[in-house]
């Protein structure tokens, strides 16, 4: 009944979200902690009083647009609106990838470009970062894939990559796509926005899931030449925001001053996590973003992941041989971070002592 390709791949797993009701600590999808600008509910309510839903939505998202246009000094021409930036990393690899086609990206990064790519059937080619997370520069300039993607801050590393070294790329790929996934940018000290218009070859992704918490709306923002938009606008859904959303997003970036103020505090919040992580034995890169990469090299942190869930706290591990030996924390409200502490100190503990008697007698404690 189905492609050959689309039989073979695995989906994409996205992070567990809790059921109505239930009350569980939620540090696993690097949500905002902090509520949206008020403002935003009552945009929600006008845009659903009268009977005007029962008309389609603006199929370029007009009020959204302009209002990222005026709040950013970006033409209208260069900005397109999605269903959550996931929406336009989908439209981008639909417009840029048949089969056969290359993308490049480092590992370890978002997972859902390889799942994109598989439904496009592309061919891979994945380059991993250095002992810092450092860009794999030369390889992803010299692979020339058809599409380059590098997300900046990284998930799940936190890093982030210099704009001077994406500028660098982005010239070295000489009218190849450079797609920068900027999901975490509003945390971090710099951005690549000023890349995009100088190079027309580079697109830059934006959300306001995370530093605008407004991951529940699902909005997303993408920037680049107008010749690079009206080649999305051909592979977009028609009504691809709902006139609520549209509504949310367009006052919510007005009200930009109330998420810098969140970020804030998700930002102090993040330099006293890390430091406590690191006091516990963790390695944990400078984290441009609303969450920390904690690690334990040779450690696998599954069973330490159980222990939190079965304490109410869900955080994110990856079972892959690069990442096994890590958690990624979502930055909480200090409350939310003092309980996840409180819990994940007898659990390192438990799973230090583990780990040594396990390599002593060399037998499979944990299974
Ligand atoms: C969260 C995230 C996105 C997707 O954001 P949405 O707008 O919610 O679809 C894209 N890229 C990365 C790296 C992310 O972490």
């Amino acid at each position: 009944m189905f492609r050959k390709s689309i039989k073979k791949m695995a989906a994409y797993r996205p992070g567990e979200q809790p059921r109505p009701g239930q009350r569980l600590i939620k540090l696993n999808t690097n949500e905002n902690p902090y509520p949206p600008s008020p403002r935003v509910r009552r945009a929600v309510a006008k845009a659903m009083a009268g009977s005007t839903i029962r008309l389609y939505p603006a199929p370029r998202a007009d009020e959204f647009v302009a209002s990222a246009s005026r709040v950013y000094s970006i033409p209208q021409s260069m900005i397109i609106a999605g269903n959550g930036s996931d929406e336009l990393l989908a439209m981008v690899f639909r417009a840029t990838l048949g089969s056969g086609d290359t993308v490049a990206y480092p590992i370890p990064t978002y997972s859902l470009y390889d799942t994109l790519a598989l439904v496009q059937e592309a061919r891979i080619l994945q380059f991993p970062v250095g002992a810092d997370f450092e860009l794999p520069l030369d390889g992803l300039a010299q692979a020339r894939a058809n599409l380059t993607i590098v997300c900046s801050p990284n998930s799940p590393s936190g890093t982030s990559t210099p704009t001077r070294s994406l500028g660098a790329l982005a010239k070295r790929l000489e009218g190849r796509l450079l797609v920068i996934d900027e999901a975490y940018a509003d945390f971090a000290d710099e951005n690549a926005l000023g890349l995009m218009r100088r190079y027309r070859n580079v697109v830059v992704l934006r959300t306001l899931s995370k530093s605008y918490s407004l991951a529940g709306m699902r909005l997303g923002l993408c920037f680049a030449h107008p010749a690079v938009i009206d080649a999305l606008l051909k592979v977009k859904d028609s009504y691809n925001l709902s006139r609520v959303a549209l509504a949310a997003g367009a006052e919510a970036i007005r009200d930009s001053g109330w998420m810098r103020r969140n970020v804030a505090k998700v930002i102090r919040t993040r330099a006293l996590s890390e430091a406590r992580l690191r006091k516990l034995g963790f390695l944990v890169p400078p984290s441009q973003a609303n969450f920390v990469l904690a690690r334990m090299p040779g450690r696998d942190l599954a069973p330490v992941t159980r222990g939190l869930r079965r304490a109410g706290i869900l955080v994110r591990h990856f079972a892959t041989p690069l990442l096994q030996d890590a958690i990624r924390i979502s930055i909480g409200t200090p409350a939310e971070m003092a309980a996840l502490f409180k819990a994940l100190k007898p659990l390192v503990r438990a799973s230090q002592s583990k780990s040594k008697s396990k390599s002593k007698s060399k037998r499979r404690i944990d299974t």
